[in-house]
């Protein structure tokens, strides 16, 4: 049973019935819903899912053109477009539901000094993009785009790095600081995603340096926080303190964590304690927690609860209605996938919160790694793919019933 709340917060009365269909596929056609609800029903086939990959793989390394299966329906589906310019049809389209739109360029994996100088030039164009739209409340980027893994690597450990290593944690910083700079310019908030464990120390230290810079009037930039590392309350609440201390305001953008097999594969291989949560449960546990210790400081924290945990979307909701919070308060947000959990998003968005999607963009053929993470999580997070087919069945019976 999905949650439900209805409660008057101040003289407005709010509703959130995540089971409302009819909100749920506003935006959508009868067609967009057609292809969704066989793509989530290919996708619901493990097996389909297993082939699919290495072959596309094989495709990709051959550079065989796969364009013209993949864009017509995975493609268009969890994904905005190839550039910034044609993702703007998705953020008109999501602003007609009050839903906003964080475009985030999803080239992976480049490592090189060209695709970093690259992945530097478009990523800024889209911080001045989104300073210049207001349907576009957020700047996104992964932070391994402007660093060697290497290096990151040997910066988060605690060793004495070479002074190659240590050029490279300068060059790195300095790309940081060149997209924080910008989104402060141009006014507008922006994420630095989490990736893997190993290399996540220098990055934090990076992202609190340009808190401390550049969130002194509100949050600018925000660090991202795995909520399925068991450490990760104890930093959100060092982090709170040294922004009350140092007098600047934390962005904390919540995640569950999406690389938890190949964390513990790592830990397992090189022999170190599994950095991961003993259960789902403790994840889950922390998750909440950390929204809750981020509630009860909103006067530092700005909230940004990446998530499509319906649990977690509706408690936070419950926070802010007891609290009293404007649930139009531009310090909280609620977000996610392109394409996934529509429920949530419009639900929200219809009941008056801040909802911004995550839409992806970029070349097909760089966003692959992307789309087979989506493809491969809708099949292995247990429940996922069964509860968006669901609901996809339910709008469409609906509409056939009228
Ligand atoms: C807007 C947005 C931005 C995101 N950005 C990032 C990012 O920067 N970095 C990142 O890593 N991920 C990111 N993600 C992905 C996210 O971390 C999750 O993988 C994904 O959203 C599923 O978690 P959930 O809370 O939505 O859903 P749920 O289905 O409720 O939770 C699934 C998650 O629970 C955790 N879990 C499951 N089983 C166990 C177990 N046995 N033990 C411990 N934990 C367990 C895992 O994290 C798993 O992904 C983002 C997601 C969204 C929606």
């Amino acid at each position: 049973m999905a949650p439900e709340l209805k409660c008057y917060n101040r003289t407005i009365m709010i509703k959130i019935d995540f089971e409302d269909t009819r909100t749920a596929f506003s935006i959508k056609s009868n067609r967009d819903l057609r292809r969704a609800h066989i793509l989530f029903k290919l996708i619901s086939y493990p097996i389909l899912v297993k082939i699919g990959n290495p072959v596309i793989n094989v495709f990709s390394a051959l550079r065989i053109p796969i364009g013209w299966i993949v864009k017509p329906t995975a493609f268009k589906h969890f994904v905005g477009g190839e550039t910034l310019e044609e993702c703007q049809p998705a953020v008109e389209k999501l602003k007609t539901a009050n839903v906003y739109s964080i475009l985030d360029y999803s080239v992976e994996g480049k490592e090189n000094d060209k695709a970093i100088a690259a992945a530097l030039q478009e990523t800024l164009r889209a911080v001045k993009n989104a300073g210049s739209n207001p349907h576009i409340p957020f700047a996104v980027f992964k932070p391994t785009a402007f660093g060697k893994h290497h290096a990151l690597e040997v910066l988060s450990s605690a060793g004495t790095p070479d002074e190659k290593t240590h050029e490279e944690g300068e060059n790195f910083r300095a790309r940081i600081e060149q997209l924080c700079k910008t989104a402060h310019k141009n006014d507008v908030p922006i994420m630095i995603d989490a990736e893997d464990t190993y290399i996540q120390n220098f990055i934090d230290q990076v992202v609190i340096d340009m808190m401390r810079k550049y969130n002194k009037e509100r949050s600018i930039v925000f660090n991202t926080y795995q909520m399925y590392r068991h450490d990760r309350i104890g930093i959100l609440e060092a982090d709170i303190k040294a922004a009350r201390k140092e007098k600047f305001f934390l962005g904390a953008k919540f995640v569950r964590g999406a690389y938890m097999e190949r964390e513990r594969a790592r830990a397992e291989k090189m022999s170190y304690p599994d950095p991961i949560q003993p259960d789902r449960e403790s994840t889950d546990r922390d998750y909440n927690l950390a929204l809750k210790i981020s509630m009860d400081n909103l006067d530092v924290v700005s909230i940004f609860n990446g998530t499509h945990n319906e649990f977690s979307s509706m408690y936070l909701a419950q926070l802010m209605i007891e609290q009293k919070v404007d649930p139009a308060d531009k310090r909280i947000w609620f977000s996610q996938l392109y394409g996934m959990s529509e429920h949530i998003s419009f639900n929200l968005a219809a009941a008056g919160f801040n909802v911004a999607k995550y839409v992806p963009y970029g070349p097909v053929r760089f966003v692959l790694p992307y789309l087979m993470r989506r493809v491969e999580e809708n099949t292995s997070v247990k429940g996922q793919t069964g509860r968006e087919l669901s609901l996809i069945k339910k709008e469409r019976q609906r509409r056939k019933a009228q």
